[in-house]
C-alpha cells in the first residue's frame, strides 16, 4: 500500500515538471504581457524567488503533512464510504468535494484578514507567471494542508484521491497562471469546465472587485454557482499586483516570506 502512493507522488512529479516546462516554453515564445521584454536578469531573479519559495512549501509538505494525511485516510472511514458505488464514482465524488473545498477555503482567504495577510503574498506578484503558481506562503500552505486532514477523515478521501486531485489541479493552477492568451472561443469553450487564463487574470486584477472573484482552482461550476464568476474583455489593459505590496522591497525572499508580518508594505 505505502510503495502505491509513494509510487503515485513519482508519477504526480514527473507530470507536474511536464506541465511546468511546457508552459513555461510558451509563455517564453508567446507571453501575454511584455513583463520580461527588455529585463531577462529580472526574469531570472523571479524565478528564484517563486521556485525558492515553492521548495520550501515542497519539503515541508513531503516531510510533515504526506506522513500526516496518509494517517487520516482511515479505510472505510467517512461520509463517501457510507454509500454504496463503484470506485470511479466515488474518485469523482472525492475530486468534486476537494475542488468545491478549494473554492471556499480560497475565498475566506480573501475575506478573513489573518488569512489575506498570507494569501496577499500570492497576489502581490506583479509579473504574474507560471511560477506565481506555486508562490504561496509557507503560513497558507501550512494551514491548509491542517485542515485537509479532518477534511480526507471525515468525507473518506483515499490518500491517491487526494494526490490526484493535487496532480489535475496542479496542471489547471499552471495554466492559468502563465503568462499566455488563448483565441477567445477556445477559452470560452474551455471555461465552460476549467479556470482558463482570462479568467485568473481578472482575480489578479489590481481593483479589489475583480480581485475578490473567480476563486476556484480547478472547475469553473463553483464560480458560476456561487455567484463570483467574472470576466472582461479588455484582458491587456489588467494591471497585475497589489498596489505597494509589489513594490521591489516586497519582491525579494525576505519581503516576500516577511508579507503577513507587517501591517505596512515595505518602502
Ligand atoms: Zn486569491
Ligand atoms: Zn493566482
Amino acid at each position: 500500500m505505502e510503495s502505491n502512493w509513494i509510487n503515485t507522488i513519482g508519477l504526480r512529479n514527473i507530470a507536474a515538471a511536464i506541465g511546468f516546462l511546457l508552459f513555461l516554453g510558451w509563455e517564453t515564445f508567446r507571453p501575454f504581457f511584455p513583463f520580461f521584454k527588455e529585463a531577462p536578469v529580472r526574469r531570472g531573479k523571479h524565478l528564484a524567488r517563486n521556485i525558492g519559495v515553492a521548495l520550501l512549501n515542497g519539503a515541508m509538505i513531503g516531510l510533515l503533512f504526506l506522513p500526516l494525511w496518509s494517517r487520516a485516510a482511515v479505510p472505510e472511514f467517512g461520509l463517501l464510504h457510507r454509500f454504496s458505488m463503484p470506485g470511479w464514482l466515488h474518485t469523482l465524488f472525492a475530486i468534486l468535494l476537494l475542488d468545491c473545498w478549494t473554492y471556499w477555503w480560497h475565498r475566506l482567504n480573501h475575506r478573513i484578514p489573518f488569512l489575506w495577510r498570507f494569501h496577499r503574498m500570492h497576489h502581490s506578484d506583479p509579473w504574474m507567471d507560471v511560477t506565481t503558481a506555486r508562490r504561496f506562503h509557507p503560513g497558507e500552505i501550512a494551514f491548509s494542508s491542517l485542515l485537509r486532514l479532518p477534511l480526507i477523515f471525515l468525507l473518506g478521501i483515499h490518500l491517491w484521491e487526494l494526490l490526484l486531485y493535487g496532480a489535475l489541479m496542479g496542471l489547471v493552477v499552471d495554466f492559468h497562471h502563465a503568462n499566455i492568451a488563448l483565441p477567445e472561443r477556445i477559452d470560452r469553450w474551455l471555461r465552460a469546465w476549467i479556470v482558463t487564463p482570462a479568467m485568473h487574470k481578472v482575480h489578479h486584477s489590481r481593483i479589489q472587485a475583480e480581485t475578490d472573484s473567480n476563486y476556484t482552482s480547478l472547475l469553473s461550476v463553483w464560480d458560476r454557482l456561487f455567484g463570483s464568476f467574472r470576466l472582461r474583455p479588455d484582458l491587456a489593459a489588467i494591471h497585475i499586483g497589489l498596489d505597494e505590496w509589489s513594490e521591489p522591497p516586497n519582491q525579494t525572499l525576505r519581503g516576500l516570506l516577511n508579507t503577513p508580518i507587517h501591517r505596512e508594505p515595505a518602502k
